[in-house]
């Protein structure tokens, strides 16, 4: 029985793979065998983390912070000023890590709708010209506070070098309702290719932390990878 197998094995081998490789090769050089093609591009996710003050002090989310770095998950963080001057050395320790960007996120905080040009230069100017100093790297995207903005504002952020990139869909973080379970459920049922992920890292994200680590597995899972926002193939910038 086991010869009668083992020769059925070989027999099957043989008849299902008469690779000829001499041949082949000669009819790739004629140009009859096309190239294998390209590895098919992977789906792509971009993680975007708002760290945001404006009336009271805020702190990162070690929570989340920990599991980023230690996975070393690509993420970009959105800044606002004050919250980078409270929290400089941590940033600052930040930004020697690759797979991290800071970006700008305004320094008041304020909602910049309805604001004078003054106003916009000095508050967008003030938080790139801090992340510069803190990380010595430029900010390349602008978040506006609330994604509130007015045709000025968006017109001020592109004059000051900077692209307005916002979010593909909401995560609710910032609502105690939304628990870890709906937090997954809700993201994992609404990504697609090229999303931009908002969530919260200065601890108003209040299930974030718990909900990460099984958004990260079953993203994964699903065959996506997680790159910083400046890498996706296709930037949703606000125009
Ligand atoms: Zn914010």
């Amino acid at each position: 029985m086991r010869v009668l197998l083992a020769l059925s094995i070989t027999f099957c081998s043989i008849a299902w793979y008469p690779i000829d490789l001499s041949s082949d090769r000669e009819k790739m050089v004629r140009g009859k065998v096309s190239l294998p093609k390209k590895k098919r591009n992977k789906k792509q996710v971009a993680l975007t983390f708002d760290a945001c003050e404006r009336y009271h002090p805020s702190y990162f989310d070690f929570r989340i912070l920990n599991y980023l770095l230690e996975k070393k998950i690509p993420s970009t963080f959105f800044i606002s000023g004050k919250f980078l001057e409270r929290n400089n050395l941590m940033v600052k320790s930040l930004s020697y890590y690759s797979f991290i960007e800071v970006e700008n996120h305004s320094y008041s905080h304020e909602i910049l709708k309805d604001k004078s040009e003054e106003y916009l230069h000095k508050d967008i100017m003030r938080n790139s010209r801090l992340i510069e100093k803190v990380t010595r790297r430029k900010p390349r995207f602008f978040r506006f506070p609330g994604g509130l903005y007015d045709k000025k504002a968006l017109e001020m952020v592109g004059y000051l070098g900077l692209k307005t990139v916002h979010w593909s869909f909401e995560s609710g973080d910032p609502d105690k309702e939304m628990t870890a379970e709906k937090l997954i459920r809700h993201v994992l049922k609404q990504v697609k290719d090229g999303s931009v992920l908002i969530f919260h890292i200065n601890r108003r994200g209040w299930h974030t932390g718990e909900a990460l680590p099984a958004i990260v597995y079953h993203l994964k899972a699903r065959g996506y990878e997680f790159v910083l926002l400046k890498d996706l193939r296709k930037i949703p910038y606000v125009r």
